[in-house]
């Protein structure tokens, strides 16, 4: 089977450190593999996305040498291949109308209880659309870190794949786009852990052959938190990508030498194709990265 792995950024700020990280990781595991390297922009949810951060991403990920391969695919151009999924699973009777709010399932131990499974509500433009879990993953293996649990009540939850305001749900177009895009494996942030439980239930849901994990640890900042756009992470420089790029290789458990360091981009990329290794990678999920080239 032939190697295809994934970036798949949301638009909702520039890149950061922590996912220089995972488009980093996802290349090196590709084209080490002789695989082809795709990327998807994840732009399904505008309110929190920023004008401009789509292309911004695009040239910053050029200027650190990461080159995709095939077109880059929009969520933004594919909703009518997620509503078509969702019509069916409706019409089937695996997805149905909920009428519950927030409070009503906070109240009720904050995991959905499976209330208006059988009510057999209609859209009235406010309902949220659940999927009737039929296929609960309660643990994976991941090709780094083994055997890692998900838990119970999540695994069992009848999950949101179109919320109330209209907007589709991650894990839904996550999973269709990584069929569609015929993914074998996909590498990204331990951030990432629990929902891989419902993707994979979506996989079986949906009769397809599952594909590979492989989480990368968390780069956190000096309070112990993850850096992430809500967390305000500084954008990574795209005029000057040497410092973060060697940072973030460093972070994925690279030995570099001296004459690495001081080559061109590209030569610094391919040199981390050639040298990659899952088992270079640290073996736990949440690692607070040491700047060591003046990035900050
Ligand atoms: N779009 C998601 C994010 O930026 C990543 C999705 C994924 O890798 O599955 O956090």
């Amino acid at each position: 089977m032939h190697y295809v792995g994934r970036f798949a950024p949301s638009p909702s700020g520039p890149l950061h450190f922590g996912s220089l990280i995972a488009a980093l990781g996802s290349y090196f595991q590709a084209k080490s593999c002789h695989g082809i390297w795709l990327v998807r922009i994840e732009d399904i949810d505008p309110p929190r996305e920023i004008p401009g951060a789509a292309s911004l991403i695009l040239k910053t990920l050029e200027a650190y040498g990461l080159h995709w391969d095939k077109s880059v695919v929009y969520q933004s151009q594919r909703t009518e291949a997620y509503q078509t999924q969702i019509d069916h699973w409706l019409k089937e009777g695996t997805a149905y109308y909920c009428e519950c709010t927030r409070k009503a399932i906070k109240n009720a131990g904050g995991y959905y209880p499976g209330t208006c499974r059988n009510k057999k509500l209609e859209n009235n433009g406010q309902r949220a659309v659940r999927l009737k879990m039929s296929e609960p993953v309660i643990s994976f293996t991941d090709r780094k870190h083994g055997q890692l649990t998900i838990p119970t009540k999540l695994a069992n939850e009848d999950f949101i794949i179109k919320r109330r305001d209209g907007l589709f749900a991650y894990n839904l177009a996550v999973v269709l786009d990584d069929i569609d895009q015929g993914i074998t494996e996909i590498v990204r942030g331990a951030d990432l852990i629990e929902p891989t439980g419902r993707q994979i239930s979506l996989y079986k849901i949906l009769g397809q052959s599952p594909v590979s994990y492989v989480h990368l640890p968390l780069a956190l900042d000096n309070h112990g938190n993850k850096l992430s756009k809500q967390n305000h992470a500084p954008a990574i420089d795209i005029t000057h990508p040497k410092p973060a790029l060697l940072d973030a290789m460093i972070f994925l458990g690279f030995e570099i030498m001296e004459d690495i360091k001081t080559a061109p981009v590209d030569e610094i990329i391919a040199w981390g194709v050639k040298n990659w290794q899952l088992s270079q990678l640290p073996g736990t999920l949440k690692v607070t990265p040491r700047f060591s080239n003046a990035f900050v």
